[in-house]
């Protein structure tokens, strides 16, 4: 089985359009989206999801005010700010709480008890080319590189039930835990830039990161007209490392009506240029031994 991950070194480059292009090029595709932080290739996908699990990431403490004598000690105790007096009453705040359950250890009254964070959701769900694993980090919560472990792991095992050949994996943009989550074990990354500095330099980064994997990687570079000079350093930068350049897309409206319309360029213009470029950029990336 191969798996593909689409990535960049920072958000706004185009990733997910051409997730969801490459998405929408064959039938029975599996695809994961591993941007679990900003999730939004279901957007764009729409898919009737069929299984909904929880996540756990964490546990956060939760006080019991029957018995509270609000002494304060679990205050001063907690390293993490999380504990405060409001208006006379100790309040935890979910976001800060680290779930060290230190506060519980020294409550005499025993007014303190762990809970597990079970907000966050993880999906699987049909859409019309294929199979769609998506997930839902609550707001404030952690983990999610293990988050995107799960994601991968339905992805391969409803790969492995269907006869799929190939997962195209979302991966989240940057260069941090869940990135790494992302591209371990993946044969091939995808690396979307744009021409500008700060683009250029988040894209050095992080193939810099998927070079100590191993992993062939491949650049597109979305919107590459707006600024040639730019364009031109990736690529003299990208034949010096020996990455090769699979593809340079033009900036096209299309692409926002497109992703308006829940559709990838593919499907709402499929004879268009950039179309053609995409399903030419594909072809090397998936097609290739
Ligand atoms: S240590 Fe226990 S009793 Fe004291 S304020 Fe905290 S929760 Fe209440
Ligand atoms: S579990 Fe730890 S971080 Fe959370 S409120 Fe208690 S002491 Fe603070």
């Amino acid at each position: 089985m191969t798996e593909i991950a689409v990535l960049s070194g920072k958000g706004g480059t185009g990733k997910t359009c051409l997730s969801a292009a490459f998405a929408t090029i064959n039938k029975n595709m599996v695809v994961a989206d591993c941007d679990v932080d900003t999730a939004n290739l279901h957007l764009i996908l729409q898919p009737e999801d069929y299984i909904e699990e929880k996540f756990v990431t964490g546990q956060k403490a939760v006080i019991n005010f029957s018995t509270c004598t609000n002494c304060g000690l679990c205050v001063n105790y907690c390293r993490f700010d999380a504990m405060a007096f409001v208006k006379g009453k100790v309040v935890i705040s979910e976001t800060s709480c680290d779930g060290c359950k230190l506060c519980a250890r020294v409550c005499a009254s025993q007014s303190i008890t762990m809970v597990e964070n079970d907000k966050s959701r993880w999906y699987v769900g049909n859409y019309r080319n294929g199979k769609l694993i998506h997930a839902r980090l609550a707001p404030g919560e952690e983990n999610s590189g293990k988050l995107v472990n799960v994601v991968r792991e339905q992805a391969r095992r409803v790969a492995k039930e269907t006869g799929c050949e190939a997962i195209v994996i979302d991966g989240p943009p940057g260069t941090g835990c869940p990135v790494i989550s992302s591209v371990t074990g993946a044969n091939r990354v995808v690396v979307v830039t744009e021409p500008s500095n700060s683009g250029f330099h988040d894209m050095k980064r992080l193939l810099e990161l998927v070079a100590n994997f191993n992993i062939k990687a491949f650049v597109v570079i979305n919107k590459y007209d707006l600024n040639k000079d730019v364009t031109a350093s990736i690529e003299t930068w990208c034949n010096q490392q020996n990455i090769p350049v699979v593809g340079k897309l033009i900036f096209y409206e299309p692409v926002v009506h497109a992703m308006v319309r829940c559709k990838s360029i593919i499907e709402y213009l499929p004879d268009s240029e950039i179309s053609k470029e995409i399903y030419r950029i594909f072809d090397i990336i998936f097609n290739q031994n």
